[in-house]
């Protein structure tokens, strides 16, 4: 049985708001923060003494739609203890009968198979609820999903009764318990849609007072038309956006962000209530089809793969892809790939790969797609050091870790974001205050997707703790070697009970 009472003592009360560090006890009874300051109980005492006591981190971009209710332990051991699920446009849910479409778009970023069988959020929540033990979910509805229910995998506008029957889905899934709508406008079917569709989604959204997050359709050569796209979106529709993982993809593109910025500092002046968040990392990952032109996707994998062995439509694919990319083939590392034949290639770069290949790195990429039938996983080195330090450090944004599961090498961020944030960029960078950090992943983001009596340590509210030591803590998971469990997080309590205990916390408990 839990004890009656839990007293941290003698910690560093960092309280989530941003206000300085200070020393005290926390009082910890039915599962929520019964008291602050210098605290007396009869129930179990611990001693924190230089240890830092936070509200649990909230991770408002994941992708563990799936994985939540599988309580695996890479979150919970970063001091994550809710999650914001269903981004990017895609969701697990709505589903129609036939959900062959909804898994090929989706299974990717979730790493799914076909046995998820819910249709609506109602009954995606109720199974989160069921069986979900580390964090609480709060869970957006994916454009991509919803189009796929309402059309299909096709691209392109919808008609009149398609674009009625999408925005009955997301009106149901909002009423259903989802916190908001996400996009993914650089993902087929969701890339084809035309500014007005999103406009009447966002219409549905500010009507409900729910969040908009969008991955904007572009974060290299276009990202300021595509930041514009979503500020006029939300000044002509009224709702709350988050512009998810901001950042300037491509070398050639690093000297775009100081004016992207600027556009959402004037937007806010202007009265919009917008905000961003990013990863602590220079290099993010995703699927191997986004380097391809999205068209190549329209009528699914099936499509992609006949367009992929026909030479003259493979001849254009080629072409428009060397267009598009604003990296060296050198900065694309395969991650994961679905068969165990191809696992040769996983952890090089598709320059290297080329070479073991004797062609050219678009046919080696174009290749391994075919192969594989589309699932391979990419890491991509996008950003510099200095643009990561600006929109890290920047007050408009939060901290996420965009995180996924893969089959085979997942980015690091699964396993170290949180403890990197607290150790390599407050401690060792010096980038910015702990007590900001701490803020960027807790209060911040249960305001900006109204996540009630989370994210703050005060009195009433859930007893959603983190105890760490701000002087080890940290991640050691890397590109190379990523799977590897972050250092000097101590104890993560949900709803005041410990879900996460380390060794050393076990010393210092009577409970053990
Ligand atoms: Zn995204």
């Amino acid at each position: 049985m839990a004890p009656a009472t839990l007293l941290l003592k003698g910690g560093t009360l960092i309280d989530g708001t941003g206000a300085p560090r200070r020393n005290g006890d926390l009082l910890i009874a039915a599962g929520r923060i019964a008291a602050m300051g210098a605290a007396e109980t009869a129930g179990t005492v611990v001693d924190c003494t230089g240890l830092v006591i936070s509200p649990g981190f909230i991770d408002s971009h994941s992708h563990s739609d799936l994985q939540v209710m599988e309580n695996l332990p890479e979150k919970i051991r970063q001091g994550v203890t809710t999650e914001v699920v269903g981004n990017c446009g895609f969701s697990a849910y709505p589903a129609r009968a036939d959900r062959k479409a909804l898994h090929e778009f989706a299974n990717g970023i979730f790493r799914g198979d076909d046995g998820w069988g819910w249709t609506s959020a109602a009954e995606y929540l109720g199974e989160v609820e069921r069986r979900t033990r580390f964090a609480s979910v709060v869970s957006l509805v994916g454009h991509g999903s919803l189009r796929i229910a309402a059309a299909g995998p096709k691209l392109g506008a919808l008609s009149e009764r398609e674009q009625d029957t999408m925005e009955g889905c997301l009106e149901d899934a909002l009423t259903g318990g989802a916190a908001g709508f996400s996009t993914g406008l650089m993902y087929a079917p969701g890339s084809s849609a035309p500014s007005e569709e999103l406009e009447r989604c966002c219409r549905v959204v500010a009507r409900h007072g729910k969040t908009y997050a969008t991955h904007i359709r572009g974060y290299s050569f276009h990202l300021e038309e595509a930041i514009e796209e979503q500020l006029d979106l939300t000044r002509k529709s009224g709702c709350r956006l988050q512009i998810s993982h901001f950042q300037t993809v491509g070398r050639m593109n690093w000297d775009r962000q100081q004016h992207a910025l600027e556009r959402i500092e004037r937007a806010r002046a202007e009265g919009i209530d917008v905000e961003f968040d990013c990863y602590p990392y220079v290099a993010g990952s995703t699927v191997a089809t986004q380097l391809l032109p999205q068209w190549t996707l329209d009528g699914g994998m099936e499509a992609l793969l006949a367009r992929l062995a026909d030479t003259a439509q493979r001849e254009s694919i080629a072409s428009e892809t060397i267009a598009g990319l604003p990296h060296r083939w050198e900065d694309v590392v395969i991650s994961a790939v679905g068969s165990s034949r191809n696992e040769a290639v996983v952890g090089r770069n598709v320059q290297q790969i080329a070479e073991m290949r004797s062609n050219e790195p678009v046919e080696a990429l174009m290749d391994l797609i075919a192969e594989e039938q589309g699932a391979v996983n990419i890491i991509s080195f996008n950003q510099s050091e200095d643009n990561l330090r600006q929109s890290l450090c920047h007050p408009l944004s939060s901290v996420i870790s965009d995180g996924f599961y893969v089959h085979g090498r997942p980015h690091p961020r699964l396993y170290g974001t949180f403890p990197r944030l607290l150790g390599t960029v407050c401690r060792e960078k010096k980038w910015m205050p702990l007590e900001e950090a701490v803020h960027k992943v807790t209060m911040k983001p249960a305001e900006r997707f109204h996540i009630d009596r989370r994210g703050v340590l005060k009195e009433g509210f859930a007893a959603d703790i983190v105890v760490f030591d701000p002087e080890t803590v940290d991640s050691p998971a890397t590109f190379d070697n990523p799977q590897v469990y972050p250092e000097g997080i101590y104890a993560v309590l949900r709803n005041g009970e410990a879900v996460w205990k380390s060794e050393v916390w076990r010393g210092l408990s009577p409970e053990r």
